[in-house]
């Protein structure tokens, strides 16, 4: 399988974190022109925003796929969709199942839809720490690589969990 390098995020607080994360990984291995290459480990991270939320479930995943960034995103949101999620007016709050596509091989996105690098990724030790593990050599377009940007973000109260969550594949 050809295709474009991505890299999804991924994260849940609610209904069963650790097992939304493990199905929305089986729903992109369904993907149409799509292949996973590669899932990090789950880890634990408190929520960013209102504090009043469970703590989040997190993961990164690296995939190829021929699908275009607009329709990676459609196939994303659609996924998270069939999750529960339901979009309100207020940013980070509790929700099933999110997606962002952090990174799309080398390009550079800016529109209303579509942000590519996702703008969080050099803040976010909950997406850094995961993406470190599965792509150590990766240098993102416009913040350069994965190991200059972990120097630059602690852990903080971010925990590794084990890898019995691949059991929990339907
Ligand atoms: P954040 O983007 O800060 O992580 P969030 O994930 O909670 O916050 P959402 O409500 O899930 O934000 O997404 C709002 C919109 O962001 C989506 O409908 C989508 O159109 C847009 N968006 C822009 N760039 C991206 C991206 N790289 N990945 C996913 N969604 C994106
Ligand atoms: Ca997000
Ligand atoms: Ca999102």
């Amino acid at each position: 399988m050809d295709g474009t390098r991505c890299y999804i995020g991924l994260g849940s607080n609610l209904d069963n974190p650790a097992r939304q994360v493990a199905t929305a990984i089986e729903a992109l291995t369904q993907l149409p022109n799509t292949t996973v290459i590669r899932v990090s480990s789950l880890y634990r991270s408190p929520p960013m925003g209102p504090q009043d939320q469970p703590d989040y479930i997190n993961a990164v995943a690296a995939l190829d796929t021929r699908l275009s960034p607009e329709s990676l995103l459609q196939q994303l949101l659609s996924i998270e969709q069939r999750h529960g999620r339901v979009r309100g007016s207020q940013r980070w709050t509790a929700r099933p199942l999110d997606l962002d596509i952090l990174v799309y091989g080398e390009i550079e996105i800016d529109t209303q839809a579509l942000t590519i690098p996702h703008p969080g990724i050099a803040e976010r030790n909950f997406v850094l720490y995961p993406l470190l593990e599965i792509a150590p050599g990766l240098v993102i377009p416009q913040l350069g690589s994965i190991s200059s940007l972990i120097a630059g973000c602690e852990p903080g109260d971010l925990v590794k969990l084990h890898d019995e969550w691949r059991e929990l594949k339907v």
